[in-house]
């Protein structure tokens, strides 16, 4: 037995490769349209989380817009298919080639971050003699409990307008014929795994969206962002996020009336799954209370252990005996960095060299965040879908 009932196939393989398996897409996505259907949700996929074209495919076939975070991701989303009504812009440093390339596009909405990018959207939208839509990407200070490096929601964290600042915010916009505001953004980290931060969410939203009602502006737009957790422990239990759980939390969290929408903008809880990274072991080495298994692929290839110290499931390739006495090993790969390591006291079955690994749930930040270091080659990259290998 093995991991899909592929291995020949997969085992004569160059490492390390990247596999898709774009069954599991499918009925991810099936059960997220599902769900958005439920609750009225508008969903928008991020671009930024993985951009192949095979995925992004079945993800414009289900009707999803996009969500980008640079003027290339709005290029490569326009070139894919996504229409431009359904493109939102988002980023924290947007430059104005960015927000004019933006502008030009015709896109729905760019998510604003600052006063002075407000003034930039402005001068630049007027010049064109066009009326930039815009939504305010608020920083609504709350904690989300996920890793420090993609949390971005609280106080300190770069991201969004403060709510001290929403005043003086405001009546810039109010005195600028070329913005027009139509929309209300949070986002405020990736991989919560604690849903009751989207209920303290969802309490921060309805105060702000009450303060401007209060002024007399309701907004079409209210945009809850990402951050659906997936699980990585136990991805073969869990391979589907629970977007219904997601949704109805949001629908019923928020206060808001009949005209406007709840959007909402996921990209790990799409991708991340169905994607894994396949290695070969190269080396075996002990140490007096470590035994190392030093793979092909390494933090070039997967950096979230290294960056965030993620937790990714392993197991091999291929399963002779399920009762094989099980080991201890730290899984590195062949970086010169000690930070390049999958991770630490991974139960396996006895492993040698020459043996595949797969790395699981790297279909998000993946492979997109891979890079050239060492001079090392890109990993290639497969897909499966109907339980067969496409070539
Ligand atoms: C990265 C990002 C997302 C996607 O987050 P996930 O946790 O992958 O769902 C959504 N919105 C914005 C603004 C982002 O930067």
């Amino acid at each position: 037995m093995n991991l899909y009932g592929l291995t020949n196939e997969l085992v004569t393989l160059p490492t390390p490769y990247y596999l898709y398996d774009l069954d599991l897409l499918n009925q991810t996505l099936l059960v997220a349209k599902t769900a958005a259907k439920k609750y009225n949700i508008h969903v928008h996929y991020a671009l930024k989380a993985n951009h192949n074209d095979p995925l992004l495919k079945k993800i414009i076939a289900t009707g999803f817009g996009a969500d980008c975070v640079s003027g290339p991701e709005i290029e490569k989303a326009l070139e894919s298919g996504f229409s431009n009504d359904k493109i939102l812009m988002a980023g924290v440093g947007k430059s104005d080639q960015e927000i004019a390339y933006a502008l030009d596009a015709n896109i729905a909405c760019l998510n604003c971050e600052s006063l002075e990018e407000l003034q930039v959207i402005a001068t630049i939208a007027s010049s064109k003699k066009l009326i930039a839509p815009i939504a305010l990407r608020i920083n609504p200070d709350v904690a989300s409990f996920t890793h420090q490096y993609i949390t971005t929601g609280t106080e300190d964290d770069k991201f969004g307008i403060a709510i001290n600042d929403l005043q003086v915010v405001l009546k810039y916009i109010q005195e600028q014929p070329s913005l027009n505001l139509i929309g209300l953004h949070f986002h405020i980290g990736s991989q919560i795994s604690d849903n009751s931060v989207f209920d303290a969410l969802c309490e921060q939203v309805n105060k702000i969206n009450k303060w401007f009602i209060n002024q007399g502006i309701q907004l079409p737009i209210i945009n809850m962002g990402g951050g659906l957790s997936i699980d990585y422990l136990d991805p073969v239990k869990n391979s589907i996020a629970n977007f219904d759980a997601h949704f109805s939390r949001l629908r019923n969290g928020l206060q808001i009336s009949e005209i406007q929408q709840i959007h909402v903008e996921l990209g790990r809880s799409i991708v991340g799954q169905c994607g894994n990274l396949v290695s070969k072991i190269l080396y075996k080495k002990k140490t007096a209370k470590i035994e190392f298994l030093i793979l092909d692929a390494g933090m070039t290839e997967l950096i979230r252990p290294a960056l965030y110290q993620a937790f990714h499931h392993i197991e091999p390739l291929e399963i002779t005996d399920d009762k094989l006495p099980l080991h201890n090993y730290t899984v590195v790969g062949p970086i010169c960095e000690s930070s390049d390591t999958f991770g630490k006291d991974i139960s396996l079955p006895l492993s040698e060299r020459g043996d595949i690994l797969v790395i699981r749930s790297a279909g998000a930040y993946g492979e997109v965040m891979s890079s050239n270091y060492n001079l090392r080659k890109k990993a290639t990259i497969f897909y499966m879908e109907n339980k067969k290998l496409l070539l």
